[in-house]
């Protein structure tokens, strides 16, 4: 009788935790664990960490700018959507760490590292990258996940599993006491695939060739078969299938941006303003683009072997070989 009833008090405290909301940027109703107040305390308060945890800020101020000009111009779009995402103090911080990765928190705080920008060869890529995690703030994928976890372990799962508080007291204080690791969990396939449409829903808005999504998964790709599988894949799985839902919008919902000047990669610039100061910054990492297009090449060769049409300009190339 009274481990029922304790059961009854357990349920009912997972009702108050636990609300189920519909998402204005998804359209997908969704349990949510935290407001949205909660989401930005979370992210002020952890982002300071995070930025320590993985090498510090890049020193020069003028690589930050760039990726923040980027990112802002992608998250001032989220309002068209929802307009509490026109509040939220959104972030763009540039890791000085060579590990090739790029990760969110909630309430608006998005990162990218070094290692990762050092791959890339335009600024749609860059804009895919941090339109992919504008994604996962806006579609509250950690909130969801954090909500599943209450679901399905109970009322003192949370507690012992989630939070590791070992005992009871606010759900909002228990979560800020996390470390860095409980932020780099992995999200499940339905969230990469939904973040990778909102990326693209958000880079299109300003006038990015969506092709840069699909370069993203192919340098992820290209890297993960030449040694190490980057920490990107772990953060974010599922690449193959991401890669054929990219390809999928790009020939149907997005086919109006291809062969369209109002669309554009935007490579000379990145080259002048990003990757040229950068390769100066750390000369030590390959970036030349004899070793950017062979990786390009090879994925591009993998996916004709697949019998895949490619997007755009990589078909083309694959036809030719
Ligand atoms: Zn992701």
């Amino acid at each position: 009788v009274v481990l029922r009833g304790m059961g009854a008090v357990a349920i009912a405290a997972l009702a108050l935790l636990t609300g189920c909301e519909k998402n204005l940027t998804t359209g997908r109703s969704q349990a949510i664990a935290l407001s949205w107040n909660d989401e930005v305390a979370i992210g002020m308060q952890e982002q300071p960490k995070m930025v320590k945890e993985f090498g510090g800020v890049v020193p020069q101020a003028e690589l930050r700018a760039y990726v923040t000009e980027v990112g802002n111009k992608l998250a001032a779009t989220t309002a068209q959507d929802d307009p509490i995402l026109g509040k939220i103090p959104w972030e763009f911080t540039l890791l000085n760490s060579p590990v090739i990765n790029a990760f969110a928190l909630p309430g608006g705080k998005v990162f990218m590292s070094r290692g990762l920008a050092e791959k890339m060869t335009n600024e749609a890529q860059l804009a895919a990258v941090l339109g992919h995690e504008i994604g996962h703030v806006a579609a509250r994928h950690t909130n969801e996940r954090i909500a599943r976890v209450q679901y399905t372990q109970g009322a003192i799962g949370i507690v012992g599993a989630l939070l590791g508080t070992g005992g009871g007291g606010d759900l909002l204080a228990s979560i800020a006491g996390q470390g860095a690791q409980f932020w780099l969990l992995s999200y499940d396939r339905d969230q990469e695939i939904e973040s990778d449409l909102l990326g693209v829903r958000y880079m299109t808005r300003v006038g990015y060739d969506p092709r840069g999504s699909y370069q993203v998964m192919q340098i992820l790709s290209s890297t993960d078969k030449q040694g190490r599988p980057p920490e990107m894949l772990s953060t974010h799985p599922y690449p193959e299938k991401r890669m054929e839902n990219i390809q999928q919008w790009i020939a149907t919902d997005y086919a109006h941006t291809q062969n369209n000047s109002q669309f554009s990669l935007r490579e000379q610039e990145f080259r002048s303003r990003f990757l040229s100061k950068l390769s100066a910054a750390y000369p030590d990492y390959d970036t030349s683009p004899e070793m950017t297009r062979f990786a390009m090449t090879r994925s591009c060769d993998r996916s004709c072997e697949h019998g895949a049409s490619g997007v755009g300009g990589h078909a083309h190339e694959c036809a030719q070989h």
